[in-house]
């Protein structure tokens, strides 16, 4: 990455503010998910064994500015502990006074993390004074947030303008691998790609086909295509504003000569429901009272065909409704032929399909998971993200300070 990381710097006796993405899914006041926790620990580690004091902060949901004690970080405390094997230190709020205390007493190698940032509304506003007292709580800052990245919040780009930025090694490997796959993915280079739907996934369809060779489609969104080529759906989740779309893409496709693969066989339901019968049947064949849930098996095998001659597969967005397992089928394989394949850069992004792929286990199996979700599908549109920009325009600052030292 061009902006310097923690290894770069010495971190010894000094006051690091982290930003991690501490922001993992609850069910019941229960994390389901710690993915994003444990992929923050090598640079917390880092950190507290040489030495620094860090002060740890990441938002959780969308408190919207107001306190909420469902989104209170004490669950990613303890889980912290747990991971780190120590007790983990929390304060009652994000700043204030009680916090200045806290951090004033903590000692090199000692960590403290702060409540959910968003209870206050100046994070996401960005706003100058906040940013400036985050700031104030240490001597250097670090970027491990990628998954927020994409938003210019106080803790993720105003927080840089008080402080020396450098970014932590979850960040720095987000990045590096997302980087070469926009810039110099080995080819043929496919990509798989799915999901609920066409509409918020237009941009990253457009980036994918002028870099890709080919782009498969599945889960709902492959319903929307199919019915713009004029299939007949049933019940199936079908975008009816997202048609012309679907028809401009396909287009766009044949014109850049970028093979736009839909599926040709269906797991059908009459409903999406835990005990719902399913069956398999050709497109063009789902009757009136019967929706798409899954790609069918002659698509799979079509697709998998087709990605054996790959050398780079991206894959964002599941095959069908995964969350039922009479309909996850189409993605578990999917995923296990991606945990398969050698000698070929295979890179998952996206909240439900790296969900997908940790729960089958696969995710070593992968060259890169993205814990990024959001901020990874706008780094591949090729967007410049705010939290990335910030550490980049820090990098030349530090250069600066350095030479009027
Ligand atoms: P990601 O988070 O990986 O980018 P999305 O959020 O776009 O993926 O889509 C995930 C959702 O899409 C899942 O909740 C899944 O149930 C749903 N989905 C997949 N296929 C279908 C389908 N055929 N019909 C309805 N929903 C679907
Ligand atoms: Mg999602």
């Amino acid at each position: 990455m061009d902006a310097k990381t923690i290894r770069d710097i010495d971190v010894g006796g000094m006051r690091v503010f982290l930003r991690a993405d501490l922001n993992v899914p609850l069910e019941d006041g229960r994390i389901s998910d710690d993915t994003r926790i444990r992929a923050s620990l090598p640079t917390i580690v880092n950190l507290l064994e040489r030495g620094a004091i860090v002060v740890l902060a990441s938002h959780l949901g969308r408190p919207k500015g107001k306190v909420n004690d469902a989104l209170r970080l004490r669950p990613i405390a303890e889980r912290l502990a747990l991971l780190l094997g120590r007790p983990v230190r929390m304060t009652g709020d994000a700043l204030g006074p009680g916090v200045q205390v806290a951090v004033d007493k903590l000692r090199p190698g000692d960590m403290i993390l702060l409540e959910n940032l968003r209870f206050h509304a100046a994070e996401e506003a960005n706003d100058p004074e906040f940013s400036k007292s985050l700031a104030s709580l240490a001597d250097i800052y670090v970027n491990d947030a990628f998954g927020a990245a994409h938003r210019a919040h106080a803790s993720t780009e105003g927080i840089t303008h008080h402080l020396p930025a450098v970014a932590g090694l979850l960040m720095e490997r987000e990045v590096d691998s997302l980087t070469r796959l926009l810039d110099r993915p080995a080819r043929p280079f496919h990509a798989v790609i799915g999901g609920a739907k066409v509409s918020g996934k237009l941009e990253v369809l457009e980036a994918l086909l002028s870099r890709c060779q080919a782009v498969l489609v599945g889960g709902g969104m492959a319903n929307t295509f199919l019915a713009a080529r004029g299939e007949q759906l049933g019940k199936s989740l079908v975008e009816e504003d997202q048609l012309e779309n679907a028809e401009r893409i396909i287009a766009e496709a044949r014109r850049k000569r970028v093979r736009l693969m839909l599926p040709t066989d269906a797991v059908i339901a009459p409903q999406i429901h835990q005990r719902a019968k399913t069956q398999t049947v050709g497109i063009g064949e789902v009757p009136k009272d019967q929706m798409v849930v899954d790609i069918g098996p002659e698509t799979l095998a079509t697709y998998t065909a087709h990605l054996r001659k790959a050398k780079t597969i991206f894959w964002n967005g599941p095959m069908g409704v995964f969350e039922m397992p009479q309909m996850a089928e189409g993605t578990n394989a999917m995923a296990r032929f991606l945990a398969t394949r050698r000698g070929v850069v295979t890179v998952v992004g996206g909240g439900d399909s790296v969900a997908a792929v940790e729960q089958l286990g696969l995710a070593e199996k992968m060259t890169h998971v993205s814990t990024g979700g959001g901020a990874s599908l706008e780094f591949l549109e090729g967007k410049t993200l705010p939290g990335v920009a910030a550490l980049l325009a820090a990098d030349a600052e530090i250069d600066w300070a350095k030479e009027n030292a």
